[in-house]
């Protein structure tokens, strides 16, 4: 065999233990729910992208695997993009804790709060908005309105209309001061403070202190969640960690390589919960 299909081959295998030896700590977790920490992302984890953000939805049985996952996890927590009252309208779920705006907001007891660094940039943030819907909605961009952070979304446009909002929405942004970062069809302008989803993984983590913790994500910004993770595993805050990664065509390489498990899709998401939700040997068998 060619040294490069050896390589292949045994990259592969190594990759294939690993999955396995993270399918066995997820059942150990569902037998021990009260210690753990669910965080998830949402788009594109929970509910399938779909053309527009707000024809998502998320399938029937993932939700009430995951009010059955609130119910005996220590807490359970969506984090993700959207503004969290919309995050929440997703889910759909009382018991579970939002974290939205990339960890800018959190939504719990019907109460939102926003990081208090963040909220001098609110302006900056209004006025992007305002120029982007001028400059980029009649191309057939789309500007969403999410509080203390700009979305715009050209997943509908064509790829020149896509390259156009990203300069225009780096540029513009730049000039009021605001962080530019590029997603799966988006581009988004947010306040510079330090607010990821690694932040928010973190946050809650210190605030709530269970013992263990996975995220579960498919896009860019999760990645900052899977490096929080790993670190306060090595500070010792969390004594075991998983960083699961939604396998998807656009999705960026690291998602797969920073890993302990790889699914495919949504449909992969609901395996792990029903794993998590103790309803093991439902496997599917690599
Ligand atoms: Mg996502």
């Amino acid at each position: 065999m060619r040294e490069d299909i050896v390589d292949r081959y045994v990259a592969d295998g190594q990759a294939q233990r690993m999955n396995d030896m993270a399918w066995e700590k997820l059942k150990d977790w569902g037998r021990e729910p009260g210690k753990a920490a669910v965080f998830t992302d949402i788009d594109g984890t929970l509910a399938p992208i779909v053309p527009t953000p707000d024809l998502s939805e998320v399938p029937e049985e993932l939700r009430r695997l995951l009010d059955r996952l609130t119910q005996s996890y220590h807490v359970v927590a969506g984090i993700s993009g959207r503004a969290t009252p919309d995050a929440k309208e997703l889910v759909g779920l009382d018991d579970v804790v939002y974290y939205g705006n990339h960890g800018f907001e959190i939504l719990r007891d019907g109460t939102v709060e926003v990081v208090p660094e963040a909220v001098p940039y609110e302006d900056k943030v209004r006025e992007l908005e305002a120029l982007s819907r001028e400059e980029l909605e009649p191309r057939g961009a789309f500007v969403e309105d999410k509080g203390i952070t700009a979305s715009v979304h050209y997943r509908n446009a064509s790829p020149e209309v896509g390259e156009l909002c990203k300069a225009f929405v780096k540029r513009e942004g730049e000039r009021l001061g605001l962080r530019i970062t590029v997603g799966r069809g988006v581009v988004e302008a947010r306040p510079p403070v330090h607010v990821d989803k690694g932040t928010a993984v973190r946050r809650l983590v210190e605030e709530y202190g269970p013992e263990k913790a996975l995220f579960i994500g498919d896009d860019t910004t999760d990645l900052d969640a899977f490096r929080a993770l790993e670190e306060l595993r090595e500070e010792g805050v969390l004594r075991e960690t998983l960083r699961i990664g939604v396998r998807s065509d656009e999705g960026p390489p690291e998602i797969v390589s920073e890993a302990d498990l790889v699914v495919d899709g949504v449909e992969g998401v609901g395996e792990v919960l029903r794993v998590l939700a103790g309803k093991e040997g439902v496997r599917p068998e690599a």
